[in-house]
């Protein structure tokens, strides 16, 4: 059975933020969502029908959660790959285990990604300093050493512009597996959320713009400022990543723009929805949440259109303690994530504004 009507349970592996908007999108449609989740109090169980504490190894609890759902997704990429060969024999995994397992090694993924036609910055394994000048004289400098597995905003990662730059860059890596990866010349990051059904629909949201401060999102505006030409070559690149990938629900597609040279590549995909997919909540005629919901239950997908031009902006740390300006804000839509620390730099909440005039 591939479809799962409303009514049903879907399971979540990981209790973030993410999780929590899933949750709620999936209540919308009448789902109830099982969480899963190591760490007690995790946003989405607020939210949730039901929730399970337990580690992602500890397999007595992750059969009885697979038992207790209709169909299995995740929301967080870290997920160990045992856990998902684990539940996913005893229901549907949604990404299953190969989106899972490819994106967790920057290697294979981008390997991937250029196999399955899609540009990338030019990249090289390395792990001991001998591999790294290896790399260093392939790819040239400026490059950008990253580990390969568990880097996320910006963390894992070490700038290299010279032969000087070594010993930072192997007090990051610590000789685990890495990449040292071509510096692009991009004007602008973009991404693009797409989602495919199990039927092997495909439906991509209007390309967004990211800006980026200490490696975290900061903003995304839609549309972004790319040409007509642009968006569509945006689009195709992430529909051909999903469908070489077979995958099902929503992933996120991050590229580099350069304006002169019309270039675009691809730097990562995440699979799952995305930070810079929020914006749908109030400003695309499906949220990606839904979107997911739909795509993962076999449900036709939503429409991608945008409801005009829209901004968001997330909130990080002490800044979601300035809740009053922004429910004060007519055009403003406010999402507090239920976190109780506002620590330095932690996703904490967003804000969307949407001009539709
Ligand atoms: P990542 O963790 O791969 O998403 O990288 C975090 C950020 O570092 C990106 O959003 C870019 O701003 C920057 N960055 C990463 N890789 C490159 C690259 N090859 N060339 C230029 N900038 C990069």
């Amino acid at each position: 059975m591939t479809k799962i009507q409303p009514g049903g349970t879907i399971g979540i592996l990981g209790g973030g933020q993410l999780g929590r908007m899933i949750a709620l999108a999936a209540a919308n449609l009448g789902y109830k969502c099982h969480i899963f989740c190591p760490e007690e109090n995790s946003p989405a169980f607020h939210v949730a029908y039901t929730h399970t504490v337990a580690d992602y190894t500890d397999q007595d609890a992750l059969k009885a959660f697979a038992e207790s759902v209709d169909v299995i997704t995740y929301e967080f990429e870290n997920i160990p790959a045992e856990t998902a060969e684990f539940v996913a024999k005893i229901k549907p995994l949604r990404p299953g285990v190969q989106a899972l397992s490819l994106t967790q090694d920057r290697l294979t993924e981008k390997e991937f990604l250029n196999d399955a036609g899609v540009q990338t910055a030019p990249f090289m394994a390395f792990e001991t300093e001998e591999e790294l000048l290896a790399a260093y004289k392939k790819i040239g400098h400026p490059a950008v050493a990253k580990t390969r597995r568990f880097g996320y905003d910006g963390k894992g990662q070490a700038m290299v512009k010279s032969k000087l730059d070594f010993d930072d860059v192997l007090a990051v890596t610590k000789g685990t597996p890495a990449i040292l990866e071509g510096f692009v010349q991009f004007d602008r990051e973009v991404s693009v959320i797409v989602a495919r059904s199990v039927s092997g629909d495909v439906a991509a949201f209007p390309v967004g713009e990211n800006v980026h401060t200490n490696h975290i999102l900061d903003t995304t505006t839609i549309p972004a400022n790319v040409s007509e030409r642009l968006e569509a070559t945006a689009k195709v690149m992430a529909t051909k990543v999903a469908n070489a990938l077979d995958y099902v629900g929503v992933m996120a597609v991050e590229m580099f723009v350069n304006d002169d040279s019309g270039e675009i590549v691809v730097n990562e995909i995440a699979p799952r929805v995305h930070n810079s997919g929020h914006w749908t909540i109030e400003g695309a005629e499906t949220s990606q949440f839904e979107q997911h919901v739909r795509a993962i239950c076999d449900l036709p997908l939503g429409q991608t259109a945008a409801r005009g031009k829209v901004l968001m902006k997330n909130l990080l740390g002490k800044d979601i303690l300035e809740h009053e300006k922004y429910l004060d804000d007519p055009k403003a839509s406010y999402h507090h994530y239920g976190k109780q620390e506002p620590r330095e730099g932690r996703k904490m909440g967003h804000v969307t504004w949407v001009d539709s005039e």
